[in-house]
């Protein structure tokens, strides 16, 4: 590859293929190591992001008879060059062809990474279907929570892997190593616990595309696969020399999980089922992690990962000693996952000592009666209580997260959306003597603004097709469905002027 030099300085972003990130590991390339390619059907921001990955990565690379690199997906601008130089996507630590390896470890986080997927193995000349691939292919393996349907990619896929990957990457490997034919890898592939290999299972589906039967083609075969979970987190391997990237990332900052898994079971949430059941690290562990990490990061920010935060039996005391250890460093500590309960109205005054970036909660809808739809039981005084805590405790950003369109609401619910945005805004006035500014963002449905301006059709009333949050003015706000989709005013306008309240 010895014009990628020059061909990288026509793309936008350079560093997204070059690799050389601080804590990155390369090893030499020997015949009897198992190469393996961690693979995130995203552009680089977006995966080097993902908790997933390093953890995988720093499993891998301990091992002697193993090395591990990885691959994101090309912004278009490097696909174009790719293919018209008919060049192969490339890893980022050793830069050799993607089929060079001997597993590609696919992470398919959501839906909408299949298609990348495929893009990726086809850059990089790899069958699509796994009949396809040959001897001299890699084994494309597949892990993540959009692995718990795999039907959809059960084609392209020679074995998914179901469950908390960290689980069973080593027995993978060991198996890799113990066979020569690709066969026998597969096949033995299927004997561990929480893998499936699709070309060994015959799956017949009824006229409503729903499955009829599905069953193994051999006998030794599990009839049903077991997902894979970790039993003792705390005891767990966690990534502490994290890479460090030379651009920014979406997550530019210490990720410590703290739990994994939810207590609760709120109706629409894939990640509380998928991701069960509920696991703590303990105090001093995530104590220890962060002192780590940040000796061999120099991140200034932590923080604090899990799907609801705030449940976890020690989260004062852990955000008080963090705290307490990185105050005088200049390291902040944040908590992106809260639940609305008791036990946080202290915490607002707790996190981010230093630096006060913002707080999230996720009322989900504005009536009761539909957050007890949707099985999202929380208490709106407590919601108050916290908020008035963190404006107190010098919060400037709060947001609320609130679904709209959920089944069987009615405008009554939108209504009770407006009415409590009225409450925090007051109460926001009350503590600071400011409104409470009110964004939504626009999902890119068909016909909404920004499919318009995508599209390159006429957007009602958008002048400026950069932003999809827009600022809105007045009570009219969610009256109507209706109005989400249509809403008149001009996007560069709403994004300019500041709110004077949603009165
Ligand atoms: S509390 Fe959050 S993570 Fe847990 S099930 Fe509900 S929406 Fe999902």
């Amino acid at each position: 590859m010895d014009n990628l030099s020059e061909l990288l300085l026509q793309v936008q972003k350079p560093a997204r293929y070059i690799g050389g990130e601080w804590n990155m590991v390369k090893k030499e390339w020997t015949p009897l190591k198992v190469k393996v390619l961690l693979a995130f059907p995203e552009v680089y921001e977006v995966g080097m992001s993902y908790l997933g990955l390093k953890i995988l990565y720093g499993i891998l690379n301990k091992r002697d008879d193993c090395l591990c690199e990885r691959v994101f997906s090309p912004w278009t601008d490097f696909e174009e060059i790719l293919r018209k130089n008919k060049m192969s996507l490339f890893s980022l630590e050793s830069h050799r062809a993607i089929k060079e390896f001997d597993i590609i470890g696919i992470s398919l986080a959501y839906e909408l990474n299949y298609t990348n997927a495929l893009n990726l193995l086809d850059l990089g000349g790899i069958p699509l279907k796994s009949s396809e691939r040959g001897e001299d292919d890699p084994i494309v393996i597949a892990g993540g929570p959009a692995c718990y349907n795999p039907e959809p990619m059960s084609e392209f896929i020679d074995a998914f892997v179901i469950g908390d990957g960290e689980e069973v990457v080593c027995e993978l490997i060991d198996v890799y190593k113990n066979f020569v034919n690709r066969k026998d890898k597969l096949r033995e592939f299927a004997k561990i616990p929480g893998v499936y290999v699709p070309s060994l299972y015959e799956a017949a589906y009824n006229d409503d595309g729903t499955i009829k039967s599905f069953l193994p083609k051999e006998k030794d075969l599990p009839r049903k696969i077991q997902k894979r979970v970790v039993e003792d987190l705390d005891s767990s391997f966690y990534p502490t020399d994290q890479l460090v990237p030379y651009i920014q990332i979406v997550h530019d900052r210490i990720m410590l999980e703290i739990m994994r898994g939810c207590k609760h079971a709120c109706k629409f949430c894939q990640a509380g089922t998928t991701y069960r059941p509920r696991r703590e690290r303990s105090k001093e562990t995530i104590v220890r992690i962060a002192k780590e990490t940040y000796s061999k990061t120099g991140y200034e920010e932590i923080t604090l990962l899990s799907l609801s935060s705030g449940d976890h039996s020690h989260i004062r005391e852990i955000v008080e000693e963090l705290n307490s250890e990185f105050k005088e460093k200049g390291v902040s500590v944040s908590v992106p996952s809260l639940r609305i309960e008791d036990s946080l109205s202290r915490l607002p005054a707790l996190i981010s000592q230093v630096k006060k970036s913002g707080l999230t909660f996720a009322p989900e809808a504005g009536s009761e009666c539909l957050r007890k739809v949707i099985s999202k039981n929380i208490d709106m005084e407590k919601l108050v209580e916290v908020l008035r805590e963190s404006y107190r405790s010098g919060w400037r950003r709060v947001k609320l997260y609130f679904m709209i369109g959920l089944p069987s609401e009615k405008d009554e619910d939108l209504e009770d959306i407006v009415k409590l945005l009225y409450k925090v805004s007051n109460l926001k006035r009350e503590i600071d003597g400011k409104d409470a500014q009110v964004t939504y963002s626009l999902p890119v449905t068909e016909g909404s603004p920004e499919w318009c301006m995508k599209h390159g059709e006429e957007a009602p009333g958008l002048t400026d097709g950069e932003s999809i949050s827009i600022s809105i003015y007045g009570s009219n706000l969610l009256k109507r469905r209706a109005s989400i989709r249509t809403f008149t005013r001009p996007a560069e306008e709403a994004r300019t002027r500041s709110c004077h309240g949603i009165s």
